[in-house]
């Protein structure tokens, strides 16, 4: 789908970084590289590297990013403050500081107001640089409601390297100096770029497979490196989905994972993308514009507004509608409730998950919010459709 650039008002951040922040990123770096020089080549620490670092990246993916940020599925309490523990070992700072920003990033993706956009920033920006800034060092509670008012969680958020502190110690004091260097600073760089590399390299290199309004793309080789998260378009076509892999064979380590913790009980409610919504989307990215009449008669009739959204994409696609004034307007209202529809799914998601305190007036609240922003979102793109018709242009695209 054509981009529709919002002009925007706030100026961009100066890109500078810290010193000393940039100082205390490098010398990790040195020690993981001069500690692994003076001890040598061991299995026995590769061994520690990749479990320290498997059982730290499934606590980021399926923990800070999938749980946290976006609540595609339900902890009870203990299990949910562990996997922030576990989380804040990888020195990513605080879970509540993660969750906020990666928020945001959903809500303005790759738009000007996004604060780690490769597109708008360049690479090492979105890679690094707007943590080494300081300028995102503070943790905006008005995006996480649903996890600030947890006070552990809180505390955690407030001892950022507490956890890792703790955690390199212990590697050290169970496998002494190849625990440490490759157990702990070995692991903690490569789970680095590693996380860092889905909010740089997976916004720029890869397939992008749905039409999204951001340049996020899927890619095995960091689906494999990740535990699922190279799957980035697939997640940013639907955020809410704890499966980021959406076919049998977009490998996501993660999920596997949870979906066993969902087996013995741990985890609930796992959410998924609907697999409708997943097969139109696919069909109409592969043949483009063959949205066929039998397909959209069959498969779309119990959900109007998917059918919609797929004529709208094909139409977008066809005839470059955006070069219109009135169709951009209309296509940046639809973006919007497109994207407050998701995130409103997300806060019901999050107010079902602790529904048991809260009154069920919030849920009544959130669900016609929802269904009100859904109307919205239908009337949008039927004016969408019917003006993109009315175009000469249009005459091309298969009804
Ligand atoms: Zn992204
Ligand atoms: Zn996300």
């Amino acid at each position: 789908m054509p981009q529709t650039a919002e002009a925007s008002t706030a100026p961009l951040p100066p890109h500078t970084v810290r010193p000393t922040a940039v100082a205390g990123f490098l010398l990790v770096h040195v020690a993981a590289v001069v500690g692994v020089a003076v001890l040598g080549f061991s299995w026995k620490g590769v061994a520690l590297c990749v479990a320290s670092y498997t059982l730290r990246m499934f606590a980021i993916t399926a923990g800070f990013h999938r749980y946290f940020s976006h609540r595609s599925f339900r902890l009870a309490r203990v299990p949910q403050f562990l996997l922030a523990l576990l989380g804040q070992t990888a020195a990513q700072k605080g879970v509540l500081w993660w969750a906020s920003n990666h928020r945001h990033h959903h809500k303005y993706s790759d738009r000007p107001e996004d604060i780690h956009s490769p597109v708008q920033n360049g690479f090492w920006w979105s890679h690094i640089g707007w943590i080494l800034s300081g300028l995102y060092d503070e943790t905006d509670f008005s995006r996480i409601p649903d996890l600030a008012k947890y006070p552990e969680l809180r505390w955690l958020n407030r001892n950022q390297y507490g956890a890792t502190l703790i955690y390199a110690l212990g590697l050290y004091l169970a496998f002494g100096w190849t625990g440490l260097i490759y157990g702990y600073f070995l692991s903690t760089v490569l789970l680095w770029h590693g996380t860092f590399t889905i909010n740089s390299l997976m916004h720029l290199f890869g397939r992008r497979v749905f039409p999204t309004a951001d340049q996020s793309r899927n890619s095995m080789l960091f689906a494999l490196i990740t535990m699922g998260e190279g799957w980035h378009n697939n997640h940013h076509y639907y955020p809410s989905s704890a499966a980021q892999g959406f076919r049998w064979w977009q490998v996501d380590a993660s999920f596997y994972l949870l979906w066993l913790g969902e087996k013995i009980g741990v985890v609930k409610g796992l959410r998924r993308a609907p697999s409708l919504a997943v097969t139109q989307a696919l069909a109409l990215a592969r043949s483009k514009l063959e949205v066929t009449v039998e397909t959209s008669s069959q498969a779309m009739d119990d959900d109007p507004l998917a059918q919609l959204t797929a004529r709208w994409e094909a139409l977008g696609d066809a005839a470059r509608v955006t070069a219109h004034q009135a169709l951009a307007d209309l296509e940046v209202a639809r973006q919007r409730a497109a994207q407050r529809l998701d995130a409103l799914q997300t806060d019901y998601a999050a107010a079902l998950a602790r529904a048991e305190t809260a009154a069920s007036q919030r849920l009544d609240e959130l669900k016609a919010e929802i269904e009100k922003t859904r109307r919205e979102l239908y009337d949008t793109l039927v004016r969408l459709v019917n003006v993109a018709e009315s175009l000469s242009l249009s005459s091309a695209v298969p009804a």
